[in-house]
């Protein structure tokens, strides 16, 4: 019955949104990744490109001057934070500061007037929609008892290398009863040490990306109510729970967090995007080794089987978004020398080769790109004894340090990025160890990951405006808005 109810709701919605469509089109995009992929940045890179006219060659309606403006406006829903996207280009262009990342669902509508192929005026409304892409690992969730989640994440939390970080919960969990009378206590500190144990996955070390309930590394408005408060015990009977005991706790905690937060979220939010970008660190992963390669591309399997949802249910086709056009981004391309940017676009194509035809399949279009939003590095040929090798050259961070060198966040360093393989099987060979290509011209086996660099100067383009710099960010939104600027 609810589900009829939500079915009869989406579709009197849609009816309303389209009528306005007609005339004034207005797509929702959206922009996710896990944590840190560059989410944040990223979309203020593409306002700030769309409303000061940046450098967009690609672009081809603002190439061809048939953007006569774009501008912010209020954004439709209410209940959403709207994206800082002030504080945010303040940050980036004013004070070459990365801006904070992404924690929760935002929102920022762009209204751009352009010119249609054929001559007319026309509007179009872009509503950027911001979320967290572990708050996307929680679909599988919605078909899953608490007893299969709680055997399922403990099976893998007694993996390597997992198992090493869970000690402190195994430990814990060990002295649990789940048939016992329920404690508000050892759900507290079942949770925390769950939680703790999740973030310690989710390190930049390991790089881990499958690692559900999302909301528990990036709990948004949620942080410490009852519906977070809950963690997997190690069940030995079948159910039902006797009334009371700890279990039934967990379990009836478990299912308000798929009612309370997940439901609405896909219901809400993910069900009324038309297009999407996912951002993927894949730099990040390929550092950390081929089990962290092998873990994203489990995570962005699951990711992308979001968005082509089976037809079997009546509740997977009312969560399942009319998305016709799916971006996959390697971002961060600036640290590479330009020569490694394909081969970084394949190796995201081939992690996500198997998800890609499942999703084109179920009708939605898929482009695999290499991009920097912001490209806060140069390339310059360096010398080094008789070779002269490709390096880029950037300004780190204060405070970021180099084999003992401390960097104060005004001197440039040439970083020797190293090539990528071209066969990206290469990289995801487990008995081969780390992908270590990547170092500073004073040291072979630094970490690049460690070594951020501070955004760039803003650039004066040929029609005399300041931008910032980019790498392929415009054919990204040639493929996301491109044929909607027509
Ligand atoms: P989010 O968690 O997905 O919102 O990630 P952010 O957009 O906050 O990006 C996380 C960090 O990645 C930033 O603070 C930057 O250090 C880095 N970053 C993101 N995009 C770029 C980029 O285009 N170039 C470079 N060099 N660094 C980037």
């Amino acid at each position: 019955m609810d589900e009829l109810i939500e079915q009869i709701r989406l579709a009197t919605q849609a009816l309303a949104e389209f009528s306005v469509h007609l005339f004034n089109p207005t797509i929702r995009l959206g922009v996710t990744g896990l944590s840190h992929a560059g989410k944040t940045v990223f979309i203020t890179a593409l306002v700030h490109g769309l409303v000061r006219g940046g450098r967009f060659p690609v672009l081809e309606a603002m190439a061809t001057g048939r953007i006569a403006r774009a501008y912010l406006a209020p954004q439709p829903d209410d209940a959403v934070s709207r994206f800082d996207y002030d504080n945010y280009i303040d940050a980036l262009a004013a004070k070459r500061l990365w801006p904070a990342s992404t924690r929760q669902i935002s929102e920022l509508r762009v209204v751009v007037d352009y010119q249609s192929l054929n001559g007319y005026q026309r509007t179009l409304t872009l509503d950027i929609v911001d979320y967290p892409g572990e708050w996307l690992l929680d679909l599988p969730l919605l078909t899953k008892s608490y007893e299969e989640w709680a055997s399922e994440s403990l099976r893998l939390s007694r993996q390597l290398p997992r198992a090493d970080l869970a000690k402190h919960w195994h430990q814990h969990l060990a002295t649990l009863d789940p048939n016992a009378p329920e404690k508000e206590q050892e759900a507290l500190t079942a949770a925390r040490l769950f939680t703790e144990y999740l973030k310690a996955c989710r390190a930049k070390n390991y790089a881990m990306s499958l690692l559900p309930p999302g909301r528990f590394l990036m709990p948004g408005e949620l942080a410490n109510t009852p519906a977070l408060t809950f963690a997997p015990l190690d069940l030995s009977t079948e159910g039902p729970p006797p009334p009371g005991s700890l279990w039934a706790m967990m379990r009836r905690r478990y299912e308000s967090y798929r009612t309370v937060v997940v439901r609405p979220f896909f219901r809400d939010h993910f069900a009324r995007l038309d297009r999407q970008i996912v951002l993927v660190d894949a730099l990040a992963a390929i550092n950390a080794g081929p089990d962290a390669l092998l873990d994203l591309q489990h995570a962005l399997d699951q990711v992308l089987d979001c968005f082509q949802m089976g037809r079997r249910t009546l509740l997977s086709a009312l969560l399942r978004p009319r998305i016709d056009r799916i971006l996959l981004a390697a971002t961060k391309a600036d640290h590479l020398h330009h020569t490694s940017h394909d081969r970084l676009e394949t190796i995201l194509k081939r992690l996500t080769q198997n998800s890609t035809a499942k999703a084109e399949l179920a009708g939605a279009q898929v482009d695999v790109i290499a991009l920097a939003a912001v490209r806060a590095t140069r390339e310059a040929m360096v010398r080094q004894g008789r070779q002269q090798l490709p390096c880029v050259l950037g300004v780190p961070v204060a405070g970021e340090t180099i084999a003992g060198e401390i960097f104060d966040g005004e001197t440039e360093a040439a970083i020797f990025p190293g090539d990528l393989p071209e066969d990206p099987d290469e990289l995801l060979d487990t008995e081969k160890k780390s992908f270590r290509g990547l170092s500073t011209m004073s040291s072979q086996n630094a970490d690049f990951r460690f070594l951020r660099v501070r955004p760039p100067f803003l650039e004066l383009t040929d029609s005399g405006v300041f931008a910032l710099p980019h790498i392929r960010l415009d054919r990204a939104l040639q493929f996301l808005i491109g044929d909607w600027l027509e």
